[in-house]
């Protein structure tokens, strides 16, 4: 894919397309006014673009060439748009949206080739998609951080509750963005599971937390050899476990930082594996290099009982939701006293998350959880910062 923040600035009177040209991109004005011009009218005016509007993206769409011709009809600027942008999302999309789009750009189309109908087509009102336009630049701006290294991990400490010592961390993926500063994961992860794009970005934040690990480990054995090695946490997704490069991807990192599989957790959340069937055979393979598998956000799921009895897990993580209501609603604690019971005789680890309490630390220890990690004990941490605490 040619993953560029690819802005083109072009001369007043300048020619962006012609009709007939081969559709391999579309744009978006980021500056001045293009016009579009249809042959079929006389090579008149049929509309005319500016700041914020998609040109070009009909022929990427449905793969034919240009049907208008397009020129600066002012100084402009055009943020470039991979035609992988598009045809990915649409070959996502719902086979009758696919349809339906199919039909309306046949008959925009056919309306762009008959005189008769030209009054009916766009003249200077301009269809304008802000909310697509938005997520394309988004995910422009989400490529370019990619490649400047603004995506980067931070981590936060997960601790053994019986001793209070830091048994391992949680890799966290942050961007720093020039403006916005810290963007939260939940809005760019997610942007990026919509594209193939979270296979490149998963395997560096992968990449960066496995050599982090070899670093926290060394300052470990050096201050407290006695410890148990320390775990890293990754959080994966179901958009990536479809990928099949991916696991023998992650089985290459984890030898070239001669990392021993079993200080990887690879944390898997419960509403990503509903269709269990589909993630069985990855689950095993990752069970068989050594991976531990941890079920991310258990008990918020539809099915995870069924993940328990289906799936080799290896740890469960009780989502933050019965933690929180630990002081406010008694239930809770009888569930997370069912669950760490559960998790003993099954064999499993117990990890709990979003601990913001003593309170709540102590109740969890008195009643078995392996262990804790929440802003009580720390918050993600840039690396910096953790190695002071780890020294
Ligand atoms: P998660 O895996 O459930 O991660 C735990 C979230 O809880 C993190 O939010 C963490 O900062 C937050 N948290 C930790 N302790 C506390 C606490 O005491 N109180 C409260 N209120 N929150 C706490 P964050 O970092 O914003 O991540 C959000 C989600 O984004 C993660 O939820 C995970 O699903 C996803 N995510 C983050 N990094 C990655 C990544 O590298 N890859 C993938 N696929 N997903 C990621
Ligand atoms: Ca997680
Ligand atoms: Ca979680």
């Amino acid at each position: 894919m040619a993953i560029r923040n690819h802005i083109i600035t072009l001369k007043k009177g300048e020619q962006v397309f012609e009709a007939g040209d081969e559709a391999d991109c579309a744009y978006i004005v980021e500056l001045g006014i293009v016009g579009l011009y249809s042959k079929h009218f006389k090579d008149s005016r049929i509309a005319s673009l500016g700041r914020g509007e998609l040109l070009g993206e009909m022929g990427v769409i449905n793969n034919e060439a240009r049907t208008v011709s397009a020129f600066a009809e002012t100084d402009i600027e055009l943020l470039v748009i991979d035609k992988e942008q598009i045809t990915k999302r649409l070959q996502n999309s719902d086979p009758i949206i696919r349809g339906v789009m199919d039909l309306l750009l046949r008959r925009i189309r056919n309306l762009l080739n008959n005189d008769a109908y030209k009054g009916l087509v766009m003249d200077d009102e301009n269809i304008v998609v802000t909310e697509g336009v938005h997520k394309i630049r988004f995910e422009k701006e989400l490529f370019q951080a990619f490649d400047d290294n603004e995506i980067i991990n931070v981590y936060q400490p997960i601790v053994n509750l019986k001793d209070g010592s830091i048994a391992g961390f949680e890799a966290l993926s942050r961007w720093q963005h020039p403006e916005k500063g810290m963007v939260s994961p939940f809005e760019f992860i997610t942007l990026a599971e919509e594209s193939d794009f979270i296979i490149p970005m998963g395997l560096k934040i992968f990449d960066s937390a496995c050599k982090q690990l070899t670093v926290f480990q060394q300052i470990r054995n050096k201050s407290n050899p006695l410890l148990p090695a320390l775990f890293m946490s990754i959080n994966v997704s179901a958009a990536q476990l479809k990928a099949k490069s991916f696991l023998d991807e992650i089985k290459k990192i984890t030898k070239k930082y001669h990392i021993d599989p079993n200080d990887i957790k690879i944390e898997i959340t419960e509403s990503q594996v509903v269709d269990y069937k589909k993630v069985l055979t990855w689950i095993d393979e990752c069970n068989a290099f050594g991976f531990k598998l941890s079920l991310d956000d258990f008990g918020t799921g539809y099915s995870g009982f069924l993940h328990l009895l289906e799936l080799d897990f290896h740890t469960i993580k009780i989502d933050q939701a019965f933690i929180k209501s630990i002081d406010t609603k008694p239930k809770s604690m009888v569930i997370l006293e069912v669950i760490a019971d559960m998790a003993k005789r099954l064999d499993m680890t117990v990890i709990a998350e979003g601990i913001e309490d003593k309170n709540s630390a102590d109740k969890l220890t008195q009643i078995g959880v392996d262990y804790g990690q929440g802003y009580y004990f720390f918050k993600p941490m840039k690396v910096e910062k953790l190695l002071t605490i780890l020294r």
